[in-house]
């Protein structure tokens, strides 16, 4: 169908509903097209199933040819039923998580049930292909692929994505009818509404083991735990481009750059040695009595300084990570030059440092391009939109950002909030000034925490604030309504009257737990550990969708995800609960003050 054909179809639509059908001589009256015109259109609205045409008998004459609509183009618009489904879900909200669950689960059986044809196929990817053609057969779909222990495909379009983004349940709906019909559990991997470019659904070509949440693992987690050992390398989008900044005349300094220059190529990456290139990945050779800073043109350049020193640190943090600060570095190598002997430490911004292991030749470049790569490929979300529509009733806020000050000072009173660095010291007013516009943090603090407002909002410590103080709404609390996939930023409702600080970096793992979690009330962040806890494999800086999604991924896979403690690699924990009391009660049981490295 043309695209200008629109207008005529839903005028020709409007005319014969009003009149209960319309021969073409009324049409032609109506709307002044001429008779092979309409044709044409009434031909095009038959094959389409919106109008059917029967002869209508007369006493006397040649019967007439009449149209009438058919009950399919009575339907509603996408837009109709996008705001019923709201409606819908708003009202089903009312009445608990618990019972929307049960309900969508109901929901999910039911339509299982109408495909007895499908569920009655013997191989599991036969099964899988015959659910992909009956729901998404008119989306952009891939087919059905085999992986290492299943199937899977994905999915470029979703027509219900604008609701999902407000009703994370809309998803599970999908997975549920998904497994109800290929008698699998289903793994989302990817999420549209999270900024994937696609959702993908995958299923393990094997029966479920017992059956609990946690052997619910798909093809790819599975392919995962196989390769325990060394993290998973992520895979890029595409080759990077890499370079070089300052000087490598030191040794040690010469023989890194050419070991890394050498495997990042092999892997098919590309060095740039002109200024003015899209840059992906930059290594700063640093003088570490003298740090010369890089300043990135774009946020979007990771930045490695690499420093040696001939004198064994006391503490690599506290030598270390001033220099990491000093050149404007998102993560340091720093080696360490001791009896003939040259140690690896890597230094985060989290304040995490781990040594690398001793390894020679080529194995010690692939071991590092394969802990850079991932960490170089990850992209951050912190870009703030402030909207003044906050509501003048919670200017002063409310009995949650009550609780939420209570618990930052609670978490100061656990000594779990480590004096904000230092930043204004030590770095010259114009290096302050470009970290200040590339990545709109003013100082750099640890730990943050976070309440549930409501079904889509929620209220969080802003960045670089002192979380044991937290008073003034806009400032020291922000409230989180949203986040936007296709531009990555974080949206914010403020009062009118405030100049805004920015929410936390990490905003976006906090709106990934709550949107696909209804029953999660709080979560809190601390660099503290636990006994036992499940880790992320990777450790993604914070801020970035992969350190989100790795996170959100380890709370789905909790016994209980609105109870859920879940270890950042290097860093620290996130833990949720029903209630910012909840959380307490937990953390106050016992932690470990020193986030294990590795
Ligand atoms: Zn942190």
């Amino acid at each position: 169908m043309m695209p200008q054909e629109l207008p005529t179809r839903q005028k020709l639509i409007r005319l014969i509903r009003e009149s209960g059908g319309a021969t073409l001589a009324d049409l032609r009256r109506r709307t002044g097209l001429s008779r092979s015109t309409l044709r044409q259109h009434l031909g095009r609205m038959a094959r389409d199933g919106v109008v059917q045409s029967f002869l209508v008998k007369r006493p006397s004459g040649r019967p007439p040819l009449m149209y009438r609509l058919t009950p399919q183009a009575e339907l509603a618009s996408p837009e109709t039923y996008l705001a019923f489904l709201r409606a819908l879900f708003d009202t089903l909200r009312t009445m608990g998580p618990e019972r929307v669950e049960a309900l969508l689960r109901e929901v999910a059986t039911r339509v299982a049930s109408q495909h007895p044809e499908i569920r009655g196929l013997p191989e599991v990817g036969a099964r899988l292909d015959a659910v992909r053609r009956l729901f998404f057969n008119d989306a952009e779909a891939t087919p059905v692929v085999r992986t290492d222990g299943g199937y899977q495909f994905s999915l470029y379009a979703c027509p219900l994505a604008p609701l999902a983004l407000e009703f994370r349940d809309l998803c599970c709906v999908t997975r549920e009818v998904i497994r109800g019909l290929v008698d699998r559990q289903v793994e989302q991997s990817e999420w549209i509404i999270r900024g994937d470019p696609r959702c993908t659904f995958a299923v393990r070509a094997a029966a479920n083991g017992n059956g609990d949440g946690s052997a619910a693992g798909a093809a790819e987690s599975q392919a995962a735990r196989t390769r325990r050992g060394s993290p998973p390398p992520q895979v890029p989008a595409g080759p990077i481009t890499f370079a070089f900044a300052g000087t490598y005349t030191d040794p040690v300094l010469a023989q890194m750059a050419e070991g890394l220059r050498e495997v990042f190529t092999r892997h098919g990456h590309r060095f740039a040695r002109g200024e003015d290139e899209e840059l992906r990945l930059v290594f700063n050779f640093i003088d570490a009595a003298r740090p010369r800073p890089y300043r990135r043109k774009g946020k979007g350049t990771f930045l490695v300084t690499v420093a040696v020193t001939n004198r064994r640190p006391d503490n690599v943090l506290k030598e270390g990570y001033p220099l990491l600060i000093r050149s404007l570095g998102n993560l340091m190598i720093y080696l360490v030059r001791a009896g003939g002997r040259v140690e690896t430490h890597f230094v985060t911004l989290e304040q995490g440092t781990y040594q690398i292991p001793d390894l020679s030749g080529d194995a010690y470049f692939v071991h590092l391009y394969e802990r850079l790569l991932p960490l170089a490929c990850s992209e951050l979300v912190i870009d703030n939109e402030f909207h003044t529509d906050l509501p003048p009733e919670l200017w002063q806020g409310d009995e949650l950002t009550a609780q939420l000050a209570e618990a930052g000072r609670r978490l100061d009173a656990l000594n779990l909030l480590p004096a904000p660095f230092p930043m204004g010291e030590l770095l010259p007013a114009r290096d302050l000034r470009h970290i200040e516009r590339l990545f709109g943090i003013g100082g750099l603090s640890y730990g943050n925490l976070s309440v549930r407002k409501d079904a889509t909002r929620f209220w969080m410590s802003a960045s670089g604030v002192d979380k044991g103080n937290m008073r003034e709404i806009g400032r020291d609390m922000l409230l989180v309504k949203g986040f936007d996939p296709q531009r990555k930023v974080m949206l914010l409702s403020v009062p009118p009257h405030v100049k805004p600080r920015r929410v936390s970096v990490d905003a976006i793992e906090h709106w990934m737990i709550y949107t696909e979690h209804p029953q999660v009330g709080a979560i809190v962040h601390v660099h503290a550990w636990m006994q036992g806890v499940p880790s992320t494999a990777i450790n993604y800086p914070c801020g970035t969708i992969q350190l989100a999604q790795a996170v959100a991924e380890k709370v789905r896979q909790a016994p209980d995800p609105a109870r859920a403690v879940v270890g950042l690699k290097n860093h620290g924990l996130t833990i949720t609960g029903r209630t910012l009391a909840d959380i307490f009660d937990r953390l106050e049981e016992g932690f470990i003050r020193q986030v294990p490295m590795s």
